[in-house]
């Protein structure tokens, strides 16, 4: 498969795809490698992934710059994007040399209760956020033991490939960790339905998450599945307006709109609506939209021109409120696009029109919907409007509001006055059609292992 680099629309790598021959190859591989790995002492686990991190930081330079080429990422994301890489690796680094499994008194003997690995785990990965999305999977199955199969997505496997020879020049032994790029509908569907594999994670749309789960279902094959979005962003007359306006560019135009958490339905209280909007504007039409390996670039391209044209459809027929900039080509570039709700518009209604469609379905493009709202209750209502529950913002000055809307609002993740979604020590999931379990955070290695008991009579 021919890579292009989205910013350029030129090619600048060919990848073989894996086909099913291929991917039954590393499934046994992965197999073979796996009663090797799971005898590696903790201390010994612990060691070689701790020097993964340190080759991925040593090398954080080379792998921003793929991504920049393959993703389209700005320079600013992709260092973080390694640093996050880093920083995961040597969290779950750890987590060998502390589980101690329990001892629960029971009477007439001992009872131990111990984590397994699973076996072979595949991690089936999105364009979007591609190194950091296959880490989150890969560190904490490998450091509970497991060994595991990496399929990235079809247009941006470059950095899975150098994160695999990483990972062997840091001394994990072969077979451990694989990548095979391939389409997935041939090499991830083979790994879905491969009895060999234990566990799949997938991240990516909720239409392929359903799919996986079904199949997977069948041979009652555990799964984690991280899928779409159409977070809120609720803004309160009463939160400091300048700096919720001034933020929530970013918190959906960022990687050009294509991230799951992306704040793509603003609701604003109605008082400060017109003001909020103004502000917005402003924010908007003052972003650096361009060539993403200048430092100064706030929002790059979209990953290619049939996504282009899909964001695209969102907005045809609809007068934008403003938009900002973005340069004409080559490159698959949208401006970032403010669309305000029609007079008489309700959220809560169904509807077929533009503007609704743009309001409730998941874009993942830099294209955001304001929608004014009466009350905390009004405000609630709509914000869960919505078959996804993956993330969200509060604007607020008011605590008791705060943590009531918090803990109202159906999703996994939010943020008061704050667009922050991803801090690896804490979980990251959704309800709803958001998926299915949970990652990162100190529970993730549950995912990734049995839990098993022993009794031992003593009489
Ligand atoms: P996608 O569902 O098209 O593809 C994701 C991955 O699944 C790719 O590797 C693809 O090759 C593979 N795949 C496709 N069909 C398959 C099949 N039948 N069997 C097995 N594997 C298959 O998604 P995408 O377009 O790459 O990513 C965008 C979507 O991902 C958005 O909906 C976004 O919200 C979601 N996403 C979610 C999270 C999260 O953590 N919740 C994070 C990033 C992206």
């Amino acid at each position: 498969m021919k890579i292009v680099n989205p910013a350029t629309a030129t090619v600048i790598a060919e990848v073989e795809m894996a086909g099913v021959a291929e991917v039954d190859r590393a499934v046994e591989r992965a197999r073979r490698a796996g009663p090797a790995w799971r005898e590696v002492s903790p201390g010994d686990r612990a060691r070689l992934l701790r020097r993964f991190a340190r080759l991925v930081d040593d090398h954080a330079d080379e792998l921003a710059g793929l991504e920049i080429a393959n993703a389209g990422h700005t320079i600013g994301n992709a260092r973080w994007e390694a640093g996050n890489v880093r920083d995961v690796l040597d969290f779950y680094a750890g987590a060998p040399e502390r589980d101690h499994g329990r001892q629960i008194p029971v009477p007439g003997g001992v009872d131990l209760t111990f984590s397994e690995p699973l076996g072979v785990v595949a991690i089936i990965v999105p364009w979007n956020f591609p190194m950091m999305i296959m880490t989150w999977g890969v560190a904490p199955a490998l450091a509970a033991g497991n060994t595991v199969i990496v399929k990235p997505a079809e247009w941006t496997p470059l950095t899975a490939l150098r994160l695999a020879e990483l990972a062997l020049a840091a001394g994990l032994p072969e077979g451990v960790l694989q990548v095979v790029p391939g389409e997935g509908e041939v090499a991830g569907a083979r790994l879905v339905e491969h009895p060999d594999v234990r566990k799949i994670v997938f991240t990516g749309s909720t239409e392929v998450g359903r799919l996986i789960g079904a199949t997977a279902a069948a041979q009652v094959k555990r799964v984690t599945l991280e899928l779409g979005g159409k977070s809120a962003n609720i803004v309160f007359a009463d939160s400091d307006l300048e700096k919720a306006a001034a933020s929530a560019p970013m918190a959906v135009f960022d990687n050009s709109g294509q991230d799951c958490c992306a704040r793509s339905r603003i609701l604003v209280e109605r008082s400060v609506h017109d003001e909020f909007l103004e502000r917005l504007a402003g924010a908007v039409r003052a972003l650096r939209v361009g060539d993403p390996r200048d430092e100064a670039t706030q929002m790059g391209p979209l990953i290619s021109a049939e996504h282009r044209e899909r964001v695209a459809s969102y907005v045809a027929g609809l007068e934008p409120y403003a938009t900002g900039s973005c340069p004409d080509g080559p490159g698959y570039w949208f401006a970032p696009t403010v669309l305000a709700a029609p007079a008489g518009f309700d959220p809560l209604a169904a509807g077929s029109g533009a503007f609704h469609r743009a309001h409730t379905e998941e874009i993942f493009g830099p294209v955001v919907t304001v929608v004014p709202f009466d009350d905390e209750a009004h405000a609630v209502r709509i914000a869960n409007e919505t078959p996804y529950g993956l993330s969200g913002s509060i604007w607020t000055r008011d605590v008791g509001r705060a943590l009531r809307v918090s803990r109202a609002v159906e999703a996994g993740n939010l943020s008061v006055n704050s667009h922050s979604s991803v801090r690896y020590w804490t979980p990251f999931g959704g309800f709803k059609q958001s998926g299915l379990g949970r990652e990162l955070g100190p529970d993730a290695l549950a995912a990734f292992t049995e839990t098993k008991n022993v009794f031992i009579s003593t009489e």
